[in-house]
């Protein structure tokens, strides 16, 4: 899966939303998360996010914690999804 980090924090864009295949971005009142079940790992996403939030858990070894707040936080927020 891929996870968004703190870098999304306070950032306005949602560019990220837009080419997501799967909708699966969940939104907080601060930042975005990727729901890891529904993420079907494509990659699209990363060169869109202006805050360069978004990685691969693979590449997130020093930061564990943030697959975990995207699991935790995906489940309590509300989905996020294209504009139609
Ligand atoms: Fe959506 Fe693909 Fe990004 Fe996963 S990697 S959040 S499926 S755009």
């Amino acid at each position: 899966t891929h996870v968004v980090t703190d870098n999304c924090i306070k950032c306005k864009f949602t560019d990220c939303v837009e080419v997501c295949p799967v909708d699966c971005f969940y939104e907080g009142e601060n930042m975005l998360v990727i729901h890891p079940d529904e993420c079907i790992d494509c990659g699209v996403c990363v060169p869109e996010c202006p805050a360069e939030a978004i990685f691969p858990d693979t590449d997130l070894a020093a930061a564990p914690q943030w697959l975990r707040l995207n699991q935790e936080y995906a489940e309590k927020w509300p989905n996020i999804t294209r504009k139609k």
